[in-house]
């Protein structure tokens, strides 16, 4: 495993590189990942010899564009499998996806009475569009119960449900605490008193391959800078007849068929929801870096993973202080702690200083922080091309944090 990981590490440049004069540790994947060749790659090719505008090209350039542009949306769909290509609605990443279901399908169907339930780990992005859309429409919004390690409550949203709850926004991993939701049983509950539901994904593609039709899932959202792609590109997978029965997100170019004075009438879908010049060399991007991973062993990659949080617990216990957070039994490697008596935010420089990259924070996920008690936590998220390495640099690191801090 080391010989493949140094041979996944060559192929990104930004992890090979000095930072504060010691060789970078790169443990913020949470917050976004870093990009391999093949991906710096297509996008510059898309501008050096592709660059035009899709969809309305009477030139050759334009044909080419259109051709990657929408061989990209195809890898994209085979990636999630779904069931077609007209189901996967590019935007600018996780949170507009989430914002495009509430403003459209929420507005549509969301009404005084009804209730929407999210957990109460989610990130901010899956809260404020629900709590805008109740604002408006005198829905309820409310957070299924997390327990103190950082699983959800499944009893308490089993006695949630009710004819009452329209729609169910959960998140996959918990970006905070790492949790695993189990999405798939909780898309089952929600399905049986007739909710819809969406899954944030931001945090789950890049640690394993999902599978929307298995989930059985309404609406999928994720960000390509996530999943070694660029940012300002994500997905919203959505089911053909929910999406197709759902009103126009923005108006503009692209998302009519005709426009009059006289009235409006919308184009076919994924168009209808891609309102203006879309982000061309971003899709190109990212389906670059999903090309990419579908030539990696994942499944290999993401006992890797484990075994790197694995470690990472047991180094936590060896030089002791530290307070884990986040610790269900079903984990994606994301590690986030308090270390006695210091502040997060001192903690992350003291690692910065060493070249080791972590996030300090709330995590955009407040709620969570809050219901523990803390102002929030350092966290360590690993991704595939970590190392053990990284992570017994990581524990030195903070053993000499603590010199400075205790
Ligand atoms: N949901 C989760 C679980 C996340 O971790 C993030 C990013 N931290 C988001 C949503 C928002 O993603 P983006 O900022 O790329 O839209």
């Amino acid at each position: 495993m080391t010989q493949a990981i140094n041979e996944i590490r060559a192929q990104f440049p930004a992890l090979n590189q000095d930072v504060n004069g010691k060789p970078l540790v790169y443990l913020d994947n949470g917050a976004t990942t870093q990009k391999p060749q093949s991906v710096i790659d297509a996008l510059s090719d898309y501008y050096r010899l592709n660059n035009s505008n899709v969809h309305r090209g009477a030139h050759t350039l334009s044909d080419r564009a259109t051709q990657h542009f929408e061989d990209a949306r195809k890898t994209l769909q085979a990636f999630l499998n779904a069931n077609k290509a007209e189901e996967i609605v590019w935007t600018r990443g996780t949170t507009e996806s989430i914002n495009l279901v509430a403003a459209t399908w929420g507005r549509q169907h969301i009404q005084a009475g009804d209730e929407i339930l999210v957990t109460g780990m989610e990130h901010h992005s899956n809260i404020v569009p629900w709590q805008m859309l109740c604002q408006q429409t005198g829905a309820t919004l409310r957070p299924i119960p997390v327990k103190d390690t950082g699983e959800l409550d499944m009893e308490a949203f089993a006695s949630m449900l009710s004819d009452k709850v329209k729609f169910v926004s959960v998140v996959h991993v918990s970006n905070a605490l790492g949790t695993i939701n189990p999405v798939e049983d909780i898309i089952k509950m929600a399905h049986e008193v007739g909710a819809k539901v969406l899954v944030d994904g931001a945090q789950a593609v890049s640690h394993w391959n999902v599978d929307v039709q298995a989930l059985d899932a309404d609406f999928y959202a994720f960000s390509g800078h996530k999943l070694f792609g660029p940012t300002g590109i994500g997905v919203l997978y959505g089911k053909e007849e929910l999406l197709n029965a759902m009103p126009p997100y923005q108006g503009g170019g692209e998302m009519i068929e005709h426009c009059s004075f006289d009235g409006t009438t919308y184009n076919v879908l994924p168009y209808k929801f891609e309102a203006g010049t879309p982000n061309i060399a971003g899709a190109i991007g990212l389906a670059a870096a999903v090309n990419y991973l579908n030539g990696l062993d994942r499944v290999a990659l993401e006992h890797h993973e484990n075994a790197l949080l694995v470690r990472a617990n047991e180094l936590a216990d060896q030089i002791g202080g530290i307070r884990k957070v986040g610790t269900a039994p079903k984990k994606a490697s994301v590690f986030s702690f308090l270390l006695d008596g210091a502040h997060p935010a001192d903690v992350g420089t003291l690692l910065d200083q060493q070249g080791i990259a972590v996030r300090t924070g709330h995590h955009c996920a407040m709620p969570i922080m809050n219901q523990f008690n803390i102002p929030g936590t350092v966290r360590a998220s690993f991704s595939f091309y970590n190392t053990m390495d990284d992570v017994e640099r990581l524990f030195a690191g903070l053993e000499k944090a603590k010199m400075f801090l205790l």
